[in-house]
């Protein structure tokens, strides 16, 4: 019990580590907010850690495109009273492996009135904290020195405009102090035997101004700083507890010598009226070297406008023995105020405080004190021992009463969060066991695999004849894993074993035939919480254009002219258009270069009119994605019409269409001819050259280069999802999965799931995992696509379920899995180096785009 009274005393920052209510849930909702979010699923609501709120997609995320510096996002927090805190924890996005949003770095503003703003640093002057490095793990910052606020900020640092999400946590414990901020002196400088030793309040976050009087000196008002940081001084002022730190760090001390007046005058104000009944202050009295602590302290009290003119005064008694630094108590006579200002009197050359800490509040301190005459200082003396007022038995079994209750509600707290903790424990580890247990039945049932191996080594496997339905109308590229992955029996079994966890509920897939969904869990509670929710697609519209983002406008319906159908995609038909008027309304860095003609030939693609809401929420996303990717190699949009039906994005026109039927028609040039003649024949159209097809694999490359310095995941990178302009020139398009980078679901078409399993890395099939390594796996497949001319689809001997069964194979790695042949025009150095390196099995052994385009180029030259 004892204990108890201490701590609540004084703040001990090791004890002041508790979660303030974002994983917990206490803090509500509306006391979550941000500058910006990217959508209504990524709000600031969701930016709890380790909390799953069920219809978000699993973080805060900004949108951070809008401010291209990225400087001005924040995720903001209200703990609705001044909190102590000294820790924060953040995470990142990762909706259970389809996320992959973190941040590497952030800043942290604080306030504790809402208005007045403070950059945190570090004592050493820091202001960026390292943040998380994967968009799993909780990344756990001590705050040296902690904060006393209200209001928390946190500011995601991102170079230029990478996608950033957030969950964060706060820890520390109710600020019972009620300090709002301390008026000093600010402390002097002492040279110690040559040494300068330094007693500034280095952490002080509030103003600090000249004095004009004629002794001049610094003055801090208006913030709190070292001597309410919870660090107390060592005996000896040289050193610190805090390594690296000068010397004299821990304390603010002042020099006799420099203040003629022979006391320190230090003003504190607290949040409202409070009766104080004592004040400790930590001070040094190292007496050898000139320190001792105060003579005496004279406190005044202000409860309105006024300093009440009857101050209490206190005379600790002088310790000539010790020279242990230590609180000294001064005891405020239960005095009602909502400001103190105490005058602390020198009794040596120096004075050294290093922490000032009051204790208030509970009106049953009251009743045993003696009336305060009021008009008359009450001089408290040494040997006057002021708890002796305190010290009648009622109070005493009061206090002892208070104290009790308050330890069993501190025991039933701890409990309670000892509970949380350890289900949080239970369900990572369960998580994890899955997942080894998943590796562990993978990799024993190989036997079962063997029969798979031996038909898919031989090359004499019938072509591709699915027994499975095709659901993608126009395309057999994408497939419907679930149903697939249900026939590799060790999935099929773990479908039964594995539980209720999300991730093993995308592995398995479903068990019930009549919900062939992928990652089935996720879609159903996503059309749950689409159908009642109140995103009308006017909101949308207003969502995604208001703002910033003006460049993306709205273009005239009237003035596109049908010319002719070009194709037919997921949402809808694309047509070829004369766009009149496009090169004056397109704002200057969008005009496409070399193409001033009037009207401008665009492609236009349109949403077919039955879309359901779902299917325009998403196309409306994918125009967003577009609208702020810049680069040559990805296609640009140039204009919308989505103030009317049908909605339609227009986007430059490229004339060759998509890579996939560009190469398909085309030869290979052999490498003799090439070299006869020197350079290509530019008659024969049907021709190319092995280098040409080099350089549209650099310029993909490129173009996926630009996309993974945004974090930006494409998910479907494939030559029929690449467009052919003038003379070679390729462009990255259909960002048709992409757009789903804030959605827990996977690409559905008529409620169903459908993906292109032939290009996809093994994890992304097995586990739902998405990220710049499964791109660049795709990629490999894209450029062996390329090398072939696309005369065949990738594993074409293969059938859609053997496939999956392969992909079983990468998983166990050994040595069964069958991989794409090299091209016959491939240089073994480009299939060895290049082209097998991206379907490794571990994926951060894969190449950056930033290499491929590297070795690529190499290759060219
Ligand atoms: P999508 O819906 O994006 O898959 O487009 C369907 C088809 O329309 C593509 O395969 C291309 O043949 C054609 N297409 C789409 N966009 C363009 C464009 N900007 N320029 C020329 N053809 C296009």
């Amino acid at each position: 019990m004892l204990l108890a009274a201490t701590v609540r005393s004084q703040v001990n920052p090791e004890i002041c580590r508790y979660p303030l209510g974002m994983t917990g849930g206490q803090i509500q909702d509306e006391d979550i907010s941000a500058s910006s979010q990217w959508s209504e699923s990524t709000a600031a609501k969701f930016g709890r850690l380790d909390f799953d709120n069920g219809d978000g997609d699993g973080a805060w995320c900004p949108d951070i495109m809008a401010e291209p510096d990225g400087l001005k996002e924040y995720l903001q927090v209200d703990l609705r009273s001044l909190h102590f805190i000294t820790l924060v924890g953040t995470q990142g996005r990762h909706a259970d492996g389809m996320g992959n949003e973190f941040a590497q770095r952030y800043r942290i503003k604080y306030s504790r009135d809402g208005s007045n703003w403070v950059g945190w640093h570090d004592r050493k002057g820091r202001q960026v904290i390292e943040g998380n490095r994967n968009a799993y793990d909780v990344v756990l910052k001590d705050l040296e020195p902690p904060i006393i606020a209200r209001f928390i900020r946190f500011m995601p640092v991102t170079d230029h405009s990478m996608f950033v999400c957030m969950r964060v946590e706060l820890y520390g414990c109710e600020w019972l102090d009620g300090l709002v901020s301390y008026s000093i002196p600010d402390g002097h400088q002492m040279i110690y035997r040559g040494l300068d030793v330094y007693f500034n309040d280095s952490v002080y976050d509030g103003a600090s101004a000249e004095s004009s009087s004629v002794h001049s000196f610094t003055k801090l008002t208006k913030g709190l700083g070292q001597l309410t940081d919870g660090t107390w001084g060592l005996d000896d002022f040289l050193h610190s507890h805090i390594y690296g730190m000068w010397p004299g760090y821990d304390y603010v001390g002042w020099s006799n010598k420099s203040i003629p007046k022979g006391y320190v005058e230090m003003t504190f104000e607290f949040d409202h009226v409070r009766n104080f009944t004592s004040m400790k202050v930590h001070c040094n009295n190292m007496f050898s070297r000139g320190v001792r602590m105060f003579r005496q302290a004279t406190c005044y009290f202000r409860s309105e406008s006024d300093w009440e003119s009857d101050p209490v005064s206190f005379r600790p008694t002088v310790d000539r023995v010790s020279q242990s630094a230590r609180f000294v108590t001064v005891p405020l006579g239960d005095r009602t105020a909502s400001a103190i200002k105490c005058r602390f009197h020198f009794s040596d050359l120096w004075m050294l405080f290093s922490e000032v800490a009051f204790q208030s509040g509970s009106a049953v301190y009251n009743t045993s004190l003696t009336p305060r005459k009021h008009g008359h200082p009450t001089n408290i003396l040494p040997g006057d021992d002021p708890t002796h007022k305190v010290d009648d038995s009622n109070t005493r079994i009061l206090i002892g009463c208070l104290v009790a209750i308050i330890a069993i509600l501190s025991a039933i707290i701890v409990i309670i969060l000892w509970r949380q903790v350890w289900q949080k424990m239970l369900e990572k580890a369960s998580r994890r066991l899955l997942d080894d247990e998943l590796t562990a039945r993978l990799a024993v049932q190989t036997q079962a695999f063997s029969f798979l191996h031996s038909s898919l080594s031989t090359e004499s496997s019938s072509t591709t004849n699915s027994t499975y339905e095709r659901i993608f109308p126009l395309c057999s590229d994408y497939q419907e894993p679930s149903r697939l992955i249900r026939k590799l029996p060790e999935f099929a079994q773990s479908t039964e074993q594995l539980g209720p966890s999300t991730s093993c509920r995308a592995l398995a897939a479903g068990g019930s035939d009549s919900a062939p969904h992928y990652a089935e869990a996720d879609i159903i509670s996503l059309q749950e919480s689409s159908d009642s929710s109140t995103y009308s697609i006017t909101a949308v519209n207003m969502n995604l254009f208001a703002g910033t983002d003006s460049s993306m406008r709205e273009f005239p319906r009237n003035k596109l002219t049908f010319k002719e159908k070009l194709g037919e995609g997921q949402f809808g038909e694309v047509h070829l258009c004369e766009a009149e008027g496009m090169q004056d309304f397109l704002e200057e860095d969008l005009s496409i270069e070399g193409n001033n003609e009037s009207p401008l030939l665009v492609a236009v693609k349109t949403l077919r009119e039955d879309a359901n809401k779902n299917a325009r929420n998403d196309f409306l996303k994918e125009i967003r994605i577009m609208s702020r990717l810049r680069d040559p190699n990805i296609v640009r949009l140039l204009a919308v019409c989505v103030d009317t039906d049908p909605l339609c994005m227009i986007t430059e026109y490229m004339e060759n269409g998509d890579l996939n039927q560009f190469l398909c028609n085309l030869r290979l040039k052999e490498a003799a001819d090439e070299d006869k003649t020197g350079q290509e024949d530019k008659q024969d159209k049907s021709m190319v050259s092995y280098s040409k097809l080099i350089g549209m694999a650099v310029q993909i490359a490129s173009g996926m280069k630009y996309l993974s310095s945004l974090n930006f995941v494409h998910r479907d990178l494939a030559t029929r999802n690449c467009l052919v302009g003038k003379n070679y020139t390729i462009k990255i398009a259909d960002f048709g999965m992409s757009r789903n980078l804030y959605r827990g679901d996977y690409y559905r078409i008529q409620g169903r799931a459908v993906l292109p399993i032939r290009w996809m890395s093994w994890e992304s099939i097995l586990l739902g995992k998405f990220t710049m390594a499964s791109d660049v796996w795709a990629f490999g497949v894209t450029l062996w696509e390329i090398l072939t001319l696309c005369k065949k689809q990738p594993y074409s001997q293969l059938s859609d379920e053997q496939v999956i069964e392969n992909t079983g194979e990468f998983f166990r790695d050994q040595g069964k899995q069958v991989y794409l042949p090299k091209p016959p025009c491939c240089p073994d150095r480009v299939y060895n180096d290049l082209m097998l390196s991206c379907w490794r099995r571990n994926a951060k052994q894969r190449p950056s785009f930033q290499e491929i385009h590297s070795r690529l180029m190499e290759s060219l030259a």
